[in-house]
C-alpha cells in the first residue's frame, strides 16, 4: 500500500521546526529583509534547537535524519523566512559532498565540527563565468607533490563570508571539462582564499552570498573527495539529493503565500462584498492548494527515491522545476489578490514574489531541470507500451 501519512517523529519534528519558525523566523523576518543583515542570532538559535545539519549521520554527532525529514523542516521553516532558511540549509548543500564521497576521516575532521559548535561550510561551484554548465568550471587545481593548488574565483557563494569550510569544485583542465573536475574540502582560513563583500540582493536577503577567490591556495591532498576526475559525478548526486528540499523550500513560502491571501481576502471588501465571496478569488486559492499540494507529494517523492538509495535525479528535477513555478506563480498570485497592499511593504506579499525567483534560479535553474528531464524521456524512459502496433493495423476486432 502507498503510505502518504508521515510518521510520528516526522509529525513531532514537523511541529518543533513550525514553532520554531513562528517563534524566532517569522517576527525578525522583516528586520533581516530590510537591514540585509546576516541573521546569526537566529541561526544560532536553530543551531541550539538541533534542527541544523539534520543529514550529519548520528557516528559524527548528528541526528542523521534522511532527505524525507530535512525537507519537512525547510517547508517550515521556508514559511517563516526564504532568507534565513537558505542560509540555515546551505550547510546541508556544503557538507553533502563529504557524505556522498568523504573518507571517515574527512568525515571526522570537517562534519563532527558542524554538530560540536555553530560552524559554516558553504558549497563552492558556480563562477563568474558559468554557473548552469558545471563542466564548464575553469578554477584550476595543479597537484603539487602532497598538495594541490587552485587558482580562480567563485562567484554567488552562499554564506561565504562566515564559512569556516568550503566544499569546492575545481578542474585540472578545463578543456577535458567534466572528466577533469575534482572536489576538495578547503578550510576558509588558508593563505590564499578571500571572499568579497556580499552582493545585493532581490530577495532571500537575510542570507549573505559573496565571491570566494584562491590565489595559490594549497590543499592538502587528503582534502581531495573522491578520486580525481569524480568532482562532476559528486557534484550532480549532490543536486539529487539537495533539489528535493529546493521543492520543500517553494512549497513552504508558497503556503505562507495562499495563507496570507487567504486571510485578506477574509476581511477586504470591494464593491460592498468579502473578497472571499467572489468565485474568481476562490479559484484562485483552488490553483494555489492543488499546485502546494502537489509540489509537495512531489518533493516528498523525490525525498523518499533519495532516502531509499536509488539514484534521485529525475525525481528531484520534477519536484524542483514543478515546485519552483508554482511557488512564483503562486507568490505573484497571492499577491495579485492583495491589490495596492501587496504591493508595498504592509504585508508581507512583496518579500514572497522576491525571494520565490530565487528558486527557479539556485541549485539548477528551471531550464536546466527541463534539460535533464528531456534528456530522461528520450534517453532514460522506458515506455510502458513496449509493442505499438501501426496505427490503424487492426481495424474492426473480430471477437
Ligand atoms: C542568491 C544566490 C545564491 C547562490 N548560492 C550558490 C551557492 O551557494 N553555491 C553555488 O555554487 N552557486 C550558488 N548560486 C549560483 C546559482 O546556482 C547559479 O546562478 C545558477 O546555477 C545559474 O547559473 P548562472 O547564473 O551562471 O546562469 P547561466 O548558466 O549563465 O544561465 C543563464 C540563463 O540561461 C539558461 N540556460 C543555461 N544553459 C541552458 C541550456 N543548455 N539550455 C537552455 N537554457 C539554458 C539558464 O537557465 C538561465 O536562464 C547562487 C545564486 C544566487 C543568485
Amino acid at each position: 500500500m502507498i503510505d502518504f501519512e508521515l510518521t510520528r517523529e516526522q509529525i513531532e519534528l514537523q511541529k518543533r521546526t513550525r514553532d520554531f519558525a513562528q517563534e524566532y523566523m517569522l517576527p525578525y523576518a522583516h528586520y533581516y529583509d530590510k537591514t540585509g543583515e546576516f541573521p546569526l542570532p537566529i541561526i544560532k538559535k536553530c543551531w541550539e534547537a538541533g534542527l541544523m545539519n539534520l543529514g550529519i549521520p548520528t557516528d559524527y554527532g548528528g541526528p542523521g535524519l534522511g532527505v524525507q525529514e530535512q525537507c519537512i523542516v525547510v517547508e517550515e521553516m521556508a514559511a517563516g523566512c526564504a532568507g534565513m532558511t537558505t542560509s540555515i540549509y546551505v550547510n546541508s548543500l556544503g557538507a553533502e559532498p563529504i557524505l556522498v564521497a568523504g573518507t571517515a576521516d574527512q568525515k571526522e575532521s570537517y562534519l563532527k565540527p558542524l554538530t560540536e559548535d555553530l560552524k559554516f561550510i558553504s558549497f563552492a561551484c558556480s563562477e563568474p563565468y558559468m554557473g548552469s554548465d558545471v563542466a564548464g568550471i575553469r578554477t584550476r587545481v595543479k597537484k603539487e607533490g602532497s598538495h594541490y593548488v587552485l587558482n580562480g574565483s567563485k562567484f554567488w557563494i552562499t554564506n561565504a563570508p562566515h564559512a569556516d569550510y568550503f566544499t569546492v569544485f575545481a578542474s585540472l583542465d578545463p578543456a577535458r571539462r567534466h572528466k577533469a573536475l575534482c572536489a576538495f574540502i578547503v578550510d576558509a582560513d588558508v593563505p590564499g582564499l578571500r571572499t568579497g563583500p556580499p552582493v545585493e540582493k532581490m530577495g532571500h536577503r537575510a542570507s549573505a552570498t559573496s565571491a570566494v577567490i584562491f590565489k595559490d591556495v594549497k590543499v592538502p591532498e587528503e582534502n581531495l573527495l573522491g578520486e580525481e576526475g569524480e568532482g562532476f559525478a559528486i557534484a550532480m548526486k549532490t543536486f539529487s539529493l539537495t533539489r528535493p528540499a529546493i521543492a520543500a523550500f517553494s512549497t513552504g513560502l508558497a503556503r505562507a503565500a495562499m495563507e496570507y491571501a487567504r486571510a485578506y481576502v477574509a476581511k477586504r471588501e470591494v464593491f460592498s462584498q468579502k473578497l472571499q465571496e467572489f468565485q474568481v478569488i476562490q479559484f484562485k486559492l483552488a490553483e494555489m492548494y492543488m499546485k502546494i499540494e502537489a509540489s509537495r507529494l512531489l518533493y516528498h517523492k523525490a525525498a523518499w527515491a533519495a532516502d531509499k538509495g536509488e539514484d534521485a535525479t529525475v525525481s528531484a528535477s520534477v519536484a524542483k522545476a514543478y515546485a519552483t513555478d508554482a511557488a512564483m506563480e503562486i507568490a505573484s498570485e497571492a499577491l495579485q489578490i492583495h491589490g495596492g497592499f501587496g504591493y508595498i511593504d504592509q504585508y508581507p506579499l512583496e518579500k514572497l514574489f522576491r525571494d520565490a525567483k530565487l528558486y527557479q534560479i539556485y541549485e539548477g535553474t528551471s531550464e536546466i531541470q527541463r534539460l535533464i528531464l528531456g534528456r530522461h524521456v528520450l534517453a532514460g524512459y522506458e515506455p510502458a507500451m513496449e509493442k505499438i502496433p501501426s496505427w490503424k493495423s487492426k481495424g474492426k476486432p473480430e471477437f
